[in-house]
């Protein structure tokens, strides 16, 4: 992932909603007994995904079933939002 603009106006932050985080884990992962590198907290529904660096991809995955387009750092101390559609900071 390497960022290619800051966009505050990109047209998906707008598919943000007030999340709950659904795990503490990828809960895809954790449901097959696999690990992850970093996780990812869908901005849209609450979904917690691996990252890309993870073997299974799950946030990416859950944004190919989805089309969710938002996610943001699950990491502490991380902040930073991702649009998949525009493979930008957002
Ligand atoms: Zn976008
Ligand atoms: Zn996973
Ligand atoms: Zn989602």
């Amino acid at each position: 992932m390497s960022p290619r603009s800051h966009s505050a106006s990109d047209p998906h932050l707008k598919e943000i909603r007030e999340v709950t985080p659904s795990s503490q884990g990828c809960e895809d992962c954790l449901r097959i007994g696999s690990d992850w590198v970093h996780l990812r907290l869908c901005l849209t529904c609450g979904h917690v995904g691996c990252c890309d660096d993870s073997p299974n991809r799950h946030a990416t995955a859950h944004f190919h079933a989805t089309r969710h387009p938002i996610i943001q750092s699950f990491e502490p101390g991380e902040d930073w939002r991702w649009c998949y559609v525009h493979e930008a900071v957002v």
